[in-house]
């Protein structure tokens, strides 16, 4: 067999690949990451990460990512900035086409992540982060008793809004339909919180910011409409919370067995329908995502690699 050019590629630097780098180096595995933009994943976008066991004090996304990618570095993991257009498995080695050329691997991680659906409104994307958010267990904290609007009828909407009606009684639950796609006993639960008000049948129209003290625009209030009556009002809220469903980043992978949303299906040791193909964290089918899940999932995903190419090679115990 020829020599690949690296005996691992991981493909994506959230929280899931930075781990897998880490665990592969230290695996003495030539160990190559490629992200197309900057390392830290969706992490990047949290302001203090509450959550993150080891970390008392909330710790910001940016500075855990740094963390994570100089742990790797540290025990010999490369780095590459390059998109990734195709992955495929030609004989024994893996084939990733780059923005940056061909590279070869006896075996690769899949750790894309996803990415959530934005409802396209106006004041969504200015205010992201300033009251905008994708994310209840990373920000809800900060809206502590205030008001505060959920969107969305799924699982994660509800699941989100139980968890925000933890911290304030006044939470208001949007959704286009007259009921919840969630599933039912979870639907149940949000119709019988008395922190939570539903309201069916309503749409968020805009999002209003206004200027605090600090000059720092924040989340003020809402437009919503009301499509059985076309009632368009106004509602303050400190915080929106969006959850509309999110979308795998695992277009650019073919041959890879997929749920219906597009996400990448493994055994539980993240290894896919392809021999020597993994997948950890937000891009594989997973029922929490959290970093801190990412994070354990790239690591079992690399370990698995490891124990993969030693079988490969004939080295295995
Ligand atoms: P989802 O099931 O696809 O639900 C998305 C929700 O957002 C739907 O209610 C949909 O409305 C609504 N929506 C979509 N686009 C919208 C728009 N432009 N404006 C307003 N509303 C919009 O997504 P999800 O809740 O993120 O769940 C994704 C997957 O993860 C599911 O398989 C879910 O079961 C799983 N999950 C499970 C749990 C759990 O088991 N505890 C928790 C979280 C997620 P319609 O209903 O009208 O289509």
């Amino acid at each position: 067999m020829l020599k690949p050019d690296k005996d691992l590629i991981i493909i994506g630097g959230g929280a899931a690949g930075l781990s897998a780098a880490q665990y592969g180096a230290r695996a003495n595995l030539r160990t190559l990451l490629i992200e197309e933009t900057a390392l830290g994943g969706q992490a990047l976008i949290i302001e203090g990460l509450e959550n993150y066991p080891g970390f008392p004090e909330p710790i910001s996304g940016f500075e855990l990512a740094q963390r994570f990618e100089q742990q790797a570095r540290n025990f010999g993991a490369e780095f590459l900035t390059a998109s990734v257009k195709k992955v495929q498995k030609h004989e024994a080695l893996f084939k990733v086409e780059t923005s940056s050329g061909i590279l070869t691997s006896y075996a690769a991680i899949i750790a894309t992540g996803a990415k959530h659906r934005m409802l396209g409104v106006p004041g969504e994307k200015e205010l992201a982060g300033k009251g905008v958010s994708y994310c209840a267990t990373c920000d809800g904290p900060f809206f502590k008793n205030q008001k505060m609007l959920v969107v969305g009828g799924g699982d994660a909407a509800c699941d989100e809004a139980m968890f925000l009606a933890k911290l304030s009684d006044k939470i208001i639950h949007i959704h286009r339909r007259d009921r919840f796609r969630a599933q039912k006993a979870l639907a149940l639960r949000v119709l019988n919180n008395p922190h939570i008000q539903v309201r069916f049948h309503t749409v968020l129209e805009r999002i209003h910011g206004m200027k605090n003290p600090m000059g720092i625009e924040k989340v003020h209030k809402v437009t919503l409409k009301q499509l059985d009556t076309g009632k368009v009002y106004e509602e303050e809220v400190a915080a929106v919370f969006v959850f509309i469903g999110s979308d795998p980043n695992t277009g650019f992978i073919e041959g890879v067995e997929k749920d219906e949303n597009g996400y990448i299906i493994t055994d539980q040791r993240m290894q896919t329908n392809v021999p020597g193909l993994f997948c950890a964290g937000d891009s594989r089918a997973t029922p929490f995502r959290q970093i801190v899940v990412a994070a354990g999932e790239g690591a079992i995903a690399a370990h698995s690699a490891a124990q993969y190419i030693d079988e490969l090679l004939g080295q295995a115990y």
